[in-house]
């Protein structure tokens, strides 16, 4: 914990959370024991759970400023980073293209009693536009560049926090929606899955 504060995490709400959720959960009994390193590790179907630092990073950079209630995430994974954000909004909606990922997601999360999540199996890239507008768009999977629909879904003035670019070269951004054009801010280099298309059964 200390080490995220040396890192330069300082919303308290976000280090109390990291402190809190209890990762081991989140993933196989046999990696359990590395659950506490400040690591991403593999959940299966070639997917991975956020480091620590990482989910804190975006999750203050997604609540700076204020007024984020309602929030998209896309790719739900394991639901770690959707557990960590739960509390500190009103509601999530988050996107898992890999079903049973999502079942596995939504199980976690119920046994946690957590329960301002709605879950939707489905293409992150177009989003979930009968919820649309959200204050907050959060995306755990890298695309080369943001969908359109995603900006789309966003209400002026909204946060959506995204990794971008290629696989070992992609950059973490920050970016605000505006009237003309969207104000965009780099957070530092990332290591993410890719964003991908379709969906898995
Ligand atoms: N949020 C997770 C990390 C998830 S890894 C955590 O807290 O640890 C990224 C996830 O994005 C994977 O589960 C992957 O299946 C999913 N993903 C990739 N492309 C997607 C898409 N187009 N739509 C929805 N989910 C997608």
């Amino acid at each position: 914990m200390q080490r995220l504060q040396e890192q330069g995490i300082t919303d308290q709400r976000v280090l109390d959370r990291i402190r809190t959720v209890p990762r081991h959960l989140f993933m196989d009994e046999a990696l359990a024991t590395r659950a506490y390193e400040d690591t991403a590790l593999p959940i299966g179907f070639g997917q991975t759970i956020s480091q620590p630092f990482v989910v804190a990073k975006m999750t203050e950079a997604l609540l700076a400023g204020g007024g984020i209630e309602k929030v998209l995430e896309i790719g739900t994974g394991c639901g770690y980073q959707t557990a960590v954000l739960s509390p500190l909004v009103k509601t999530i909606y988050t996107l898992e293209r890999i079903d049973p990922l999502l079942k596995r997601a939504r199980r976690t999360l119920r046994e946690l009693r957590i329960r301002n999540v709605n879950f939707r199996h489905d293409d992150g890239n177009i989003g979930w536009p009968a919820r649309a507008p959200f204050d907050g768009i959060l995306l755990t999977a890298a695309p080369h560049s943001v969908p359109q629909a995603l900006f789309d879904q966003l209400r002026l003035g909204g946060r959506l926090i995204a990794p971008v670019g290629p696989e070992g070269r992609q950059e973490l951004f920050r970016y605000v929606k505006g009237e003309t054009r969207n104000e965009r801010h780099s957070l530092g280099p990332v290591s993410f899955v890719p964003l991908v298309s379709g969906l898995q059964r």
